[in-house]
């Protein structure tokens, strides 16, 4: 049976500095233990012949399948504000596959070996993170939000050394380009002028059509990535996620999250929420994201300078004009979220203080984001812990008649708001939960019986109950960890 690769190497032809070419480091007894089949059958695969040994080889970097020319890319990145050389230290594109409507997508080997980025890293990735990736992406793209995908986990029988000895795995990551706002930084620290705008055009060529109308291209291509991170950043408020990494080498140039280490989603609604136990001053806390998307978005701007033009004053200009539209756009989308999670359809001007009065009470009495936003969806005020609280009462009688100015019937409103919050998020306990019980005992139940809940997580559906749950006291504060 054939896996139906259909290999493209566009990459590749970068100039030679972009990357280093190189094979996965073979494992030694490769065993699939989860294939996402649906996003296959998108990519024009052969969902049947991916569970082959043939395939599962593939997935562990033992074979490299006809067509594809495997590299590690080079990068930088501003990492907690500092920068530095980065690059691929552990992860292998095997090339971009080329799907059945002709768009292309990067298929990547995470924890595929050792690369001469490496570093110090041993270019390993353990079970439990990689399958933790596996959730949270699919979880996000269920949520309809733009992320890397995940295709095939892959145990390597071998162990890695951690602070512990751990199952060593392999994840295939799919996204519609590894382009990051560090390998334009990487470009323009370390390559020529001719070099970045050739990474410029490419990236242009590969995700921006209609570039060819722009009177500038380069400004035209800053714009569109600022326009793209404004709204990924304000769908990640809106469901409460915590990149917890924003590093400049994490922050993607086509819009898609990428780099599902620390993150994790909020329970509890606070501002200064933060889960990676290496981010001790809360740089990449919940309430900082915008701020950091328009700083890293700043350091992209800085890398294109050479290009948007030749008078180094006049390009600071146009750089500070694109970057200045970066928070009304991410206001902008953050409020007709916000407006749609309480079911406004219509636009009146006190919607911004409705909205923050509502948020305030949740940060004053800790309440759970996503089943505040739930329990109004289901109008269940009573299931509320809010319930007892005044002003929350107040705040809902203000709402009620905010919402009897719009033409629109409850039904709609109810419609309008069941679409906009989710019934459930991949809450970080029962995550856990299905991590220990795939890691520690080789049971995957729990993860399919979770994935299954979140591939829909607007249903509303009764199975989808039990996940609503927020987390038992003791299972808080929840940490994360970098360099998994
Ligand atoms: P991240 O925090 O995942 O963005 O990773 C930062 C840098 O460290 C990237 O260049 C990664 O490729 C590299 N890296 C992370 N883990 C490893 C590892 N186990 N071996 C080699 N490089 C790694
Ligand atoms: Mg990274």
């Amino acid at each position: 049976m054939n896996a139906e690769w259909n290999f493209d190497n566009s990459y590749a032809r970068l100039p030679d500095r972009f990357f280093s070419k190189l094979s996965p480091t073979p494992v030694q007894s490769p065993e699939l233990v989860i294939l996402n089949r649906t996003l296959a059958e998108s990519l024009g695969l052969n969902a049947e012949a991916l569970a082959s040994d043939e395939s599962i080889a593939v997935f562990a970097g033992n074979r490299i399948p006809e067509g594809a020319e495997p590299l590690a890319q080079a990068y930088a990145g501003h990492q907690f504000g500092h920068f530095t050389m980065l690059g691929d230290g552990r992860a292998i594109l095997l090339g971009e596959q080329m799907a059945p409507k002709g768009e292309r997508f990067d298929i990547q080997l995470k924890g595929a070996g050792r690369t001469p980025y490496s570093r110090g890293g041993d270019g390993r990735a353990a079970l439990g993170p990689m399958l933790r990736e596996y959730i949270i992406s699919e979880a996000m793209h269920a949520l309809g939000i733009p992320t890397t995908r995940s295709l095939a986990v892959v145990t390597t029988g071998e162990v890695i050394y951690r602070e512990t000895e751990l199952p060593g795995a392999i994840l295939t990551r799919v996204a519609s380009s590894h382009l990051r706002v560090g390998t334009f930084q990487y470009a323009a620290n370390w390559g020529t002028v001719e070099e970045l705008r050739t990474l410029a055009d490419y990236a242009l060529e590969r995700h921006f059509s209609g570039f060819e109308e722009a009177q500038n291209r380069y400004l035209f291509f800053l714009q569109e990535v600022i326009r793209r991170q404004a709204e990924l950043i304000a769908k990640w408020q809106l469901v409460g996620f915590v990149h917890g990494v924003m590093n400049t080498d994490n922050m993607t140039i086509s819009g898609e999250t990428i780099d599902y280490g620390p993150c994790a989603f909020m329970d509890t609604y606070n501002l200064a929420t933060v889960f990676s136990s290496i981010d001790r001053q809360g740089r990449y806390a919940y309430g900082n994201q915008p701020y950091i998307g328009g700083w890293n978005l700043t350091r992209l701007a800085e890398s294109l300078l050479p290009l948007l033009h030749d008078d180094e004053e006049q390009a600071i200009e146009l750089a500070q004009e694109a970057l200045s539209e970066f928070p009304n756009l991410y206001q902008q989308h953050w409020l007709r979220g916000m407006r749609a999670k309480l079911g406004m359809y219509t636009e009146e001007e006190q919607d911004i203080a409705l909205i923050t009065d509502l948020l305030n009470i949740m940060q004053t009495h800790e309440a759970d984001y996503t089943n505040t936003f739930r329990a109004l969806t289901l109008d269940r005020l009573e299931t509320m812990p809010l319930s007892c609280v005044k002003e929350f009462r107040e705040w809902h009688e203000r709402w009620q008649a905010r919402l009897q100015k719009q033409p629109q019937s409850t039904d709609e409103v109810h419609e309008l708001m069941r679409n906009s919050n989710p019934a459930i998020i991949p809450r970080n306990h029962r995550v856990e939960e299905a991590l220990e019980a795939a890691v520690e005992r080789g049971d995957y139940s729990v993860m399919e019986r979770l994935l299954q809940a979140l591939s829909n997580p607007y249903a509303y559906s009764p199975e989808q109950n039990e996940y609503a749950e927020p987390p038992a006291p003791s299972d808080r504060p929840y940490r994360t960890f970098c360099g998994t």
